[in-house]
């Protein structure tokens, strides 16, 4: 099992390297040449009408991503796509905590509802939980911007926003600091300021209540992946959901396949 899955991650790694960055063909061409649609439950790159045109509020989410490494995907809805950056130790609601996020490629709105397991092999494979969600507005001065200010403030390297999630709310920026691609993640002082570090008191998915290795469990992920989906949830809910479930672990474990179908019917 190990060889091949070295296989198919380093074949992964090659074709990323080699292949042209294909962004300027579209938003969501870089998100989708570096997926299999035939391997991997997450869903194809389609664009759609976004939210500002509907009039509706703008979406945002924060999946938890143990891949190679655990961080915090945070995305914005602008223009049809959800902006995306990497944020390694999640947000943080300390107005003097100013969290690493990466900026990485725009992800369709679909992903939103993406809650699962990326196959060993495949890119950001690992374990991935809505951890939040809600709507988010950019913000001008001391009022609620558009897309065009969006579009200003990105490229100033200088986003202004307020979110109405159900774990973030209230008012934060996105700071570039070095290159294109590297920003700081950091909270306003506001009401919604506070010490409390939600990724340790609220570890669950806002979707359906589950721990990393609840989701990796019901997924049918590889031992290893189960493993290190279990290592990124906090060791209270830890204990308690070890001790839930040791039969159904062992039989996800040995039937990887199933729950891997049974996510991409979800999805
Ligand atoms: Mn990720």
């Amino acid at each position: 099992m190990a060889p091949v899955e070295n296989d198919r991650g380093s074949r992964a790694r090659r074709r990323a390297a080699t292949l042209p960055d294909l962004s300027r063909y579209g938003t969501l061409a870089e998100y989708n040449r570096k997926r299999h649609f035939g391997v991997t439950p997450e869903p194809a790159g389609r664009m759609r009408g976004g939210g500002e045109a509907a009039g509706r509020p703008l979406q945002f989410v924060v999946q938890k991503h143990r891949a190679s490494h655990l961080h915090y995907d945070f995305r914005l809805e602008h223009r049809g796509v959800m902006l995306s950056w990497a944020v390694p130790k999640g947000p943080s609601l300390d107005p003097s905590a100013k969290r690493l996020a990466m900026e990485t490629e725009p992800h369709p709105m679909d992903y939103n509802q993406f809650e699962g397991v990326i196959p060993e092999g495949e890119y950001g494979g690992g374990t991935v939980m809505i951890w939040d969600r809600g709507v988010w507005a950019p913000v001008v001065g001391d009022r609620l911007g558009d897309a065009d200010d969006v579009d200003r403030q990105l490229a100033k390297g200088e986003l202004k926003f307020v979110l109405l999630g159900e774990k973030l709310s209230g008012s934060w920026t996105l700071v570039r600091t070095r290159g294109e691609r590297q920003w700081l993640l950091i909270k306003h002082r506001d009401a919604h300021a506070s010490d409390e570090d939600l990724t340790v008191t609220r570890p669950r998915s806002v979707v359906s209540g589950r721990t990393m290795a609840e989701i990796a469990r019901a997924a049918g992920a590889t031992p290893r992946q189960l493993a290190q989906a279990e290592s990124t949830d906090p060791p209270a809910v830890r204990a308690a959901t070890a001790a839930a479930a040791p039969a159904r672990r062992t039989t996800a474990a040995r039937r990887p396949n199933r729950g891997r179908a049974a996510v991409s019917r979800r999805a």
